[in-house]
């Protein structure tokens, strides 16, 4: 028998997976799908997840392909209203974020698994069931049924969970929905260490650098807009709306993708012996980048609990509470990227003036300025962390 079937094996279920199977315990990680290499989708990990991927042993992999990010620009009209820089955090060894596409963070998650003896492969779940002991589960692998069990069960498979449905887990909205067009693309011209959030009453553009040398430009669209995914219209939208005082050229897009966002959160994430981990459990709009990094959070208090009652043989005492905390975490997680969705979203010149003075007003202040990079950097939500338990390593 597994000690832990993992469902998903995007960054939350990857990581897990390592956490475990780095500890000696038997873990097999399953995917519907084959790794997702179009556009990058999450291109920035934070601080807090870098001190996790740290216990992994992954952070060099990370950081000789992703690009430093020291400090996040606020701009509105092209003028600057807040340069937020991560050197003030003085509590972690990661006072960068690093930008990097999330199948490459995947491709060195999973060979860190794979070089502790975890297992990932191609099944589908198709179906489970639980008893007081153990989580059985039906997977489909090259069109035949098989079963599998397992002592513990992550559902780490993204917003559309199967595992969260066959639990019959229900999903609340808790923000607004927002549709973006994205790209990666290659553009001179802008700054390597820095995120920058390009306010105008036109609309935003999030810039990202990540991969060395490539860019995410993001920025939101209504239903009625004209798909237009040419090089010639990001450059316009930079031209328009991007950072004053610099004249970025795109030279290239590698991938461009609309999508909508959305931010809501499961009811549970926990059923028995079944735990719902990231995107599963919760999903907010890309703005602010925080939600493969909430689920990688997720995956490490989740996996640091499972180690305690794989080796104690106890109750799961300690598993029972990963519910509850994760909720208050993810919540204060979800304000904060609310209510960065908010602020870029603001169309009315009074709205516009008092949220730029209210990130001048952070800028300036020590305090505010702190709390401002260590909430994004979620160096501050972490529980575990706050109670200096680290994972064994
Ligand atoms: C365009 C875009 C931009 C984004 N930007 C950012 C950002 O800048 N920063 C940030 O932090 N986040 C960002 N995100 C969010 C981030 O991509 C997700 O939070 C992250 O992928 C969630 O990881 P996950 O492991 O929970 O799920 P996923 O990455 O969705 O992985 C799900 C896994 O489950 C598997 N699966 C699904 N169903 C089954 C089944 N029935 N059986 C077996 N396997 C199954 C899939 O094959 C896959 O392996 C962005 C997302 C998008 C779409």
């Amino acid at each position: 028998m597994l000690d832990v079937l993992i469902v998903g094996a995007g960054p939350v279920g990857l990581t897990a997976g390592c956490i475990l199977a780095q500890q000696g315990h038997a873990v097999r990680v399953v995917r519907k799908h084959p790794p997702f290499t179009g556009h990058s989708r999450a291109s920035v990990i934070w601080p807090r997840a870098l001190e996790i991927m740290e216990s992994i042993g992954v952070t060099e992999s990370l950081r000789a392909m992703g690009s430093h990010v020291t400090r996040i620009g606020y701009y509105s009209s092209g003028t600057s209203i807040g340069r937020f820089e991560l050197d003030r955090l003085d509590d972690t060894a990661f006072r960068f974020a690093l930008g990097v596409s999330q199948h490459e963070t995947e491709a060195v998650l999973e060979a860190a698994l794979r070089a502790a003896g975890g297992t990932v492969d191609d099944a589908e779940l198709l179906a489970l069931e639980q008893d007081e002991g153990h989580v059985t589960a039906r997977l489909r692998r090259d069109g035949a049924d098989a079963t599998v069990s397992a002592r513990f069960l992550i559902g780490a498979d993204g917003a559309n969970s199967t595992v969260r449905a066959l639990l019959g887990i229900a999903t609340h909205d808790v923000g607004p929905r927002v549709s973006f067009r994205i790209a990666d693309a290659v553009v001179d011209q802008l700054p390597e260490d820095e995120a920058s959030y390009c306010w105008t009453p036109a609309g935003g553009m999030a810039i990202g650098p990540h991969d060395r040398g490539a860019f995410r430009l993001a920025h939101r669209i209504a239903p009625d807009d004209v798909h237009d995914t040419s090089v010639e219209s990001f450059q316009r939208l930079l031209d328009e709306r991007g950072p004053g005082g610099r004249a970025p050229v795109v030279r290239e897009l590698i991938s461009t993708a609309d999508f909508q966002a959305r931010f809501a959160i499961a009811e549970r994430f926990r059923v028995g012996r079944c735990y719902l981990a990231g995107d599963s459990a919760h999903v907010m709009a890309p703005a602010g980048g925080q939600g493969m990094n909430s689920g990688m959070l997720d995956a490490a208090a989740l996996s640091w609990r499972m180690l305690e009652a794989l080796r104690n043989g106890a109750a799961d005492s300690a598993l029972a509470e990963y519910d509850a905390e994760r909720q208050v975490v993810i919540r204060k997680i979800m304000a904060t990227a609310v209510e960065h969705a908010r602020d870029g979203g603001l169309r009315s010149d009074e709205d516009i003036a008092v949220r730029d003075q209210r990130y001048r007003a952070m800028w300036q202040n020590a305090a505010q300025h702190k709390d401002r990079v260590a909430r994004l950097s979620q160096l501050t939500v972490d529980p575990a962390r706050a109670a200096g338990a680290s994972i064994p390593s």
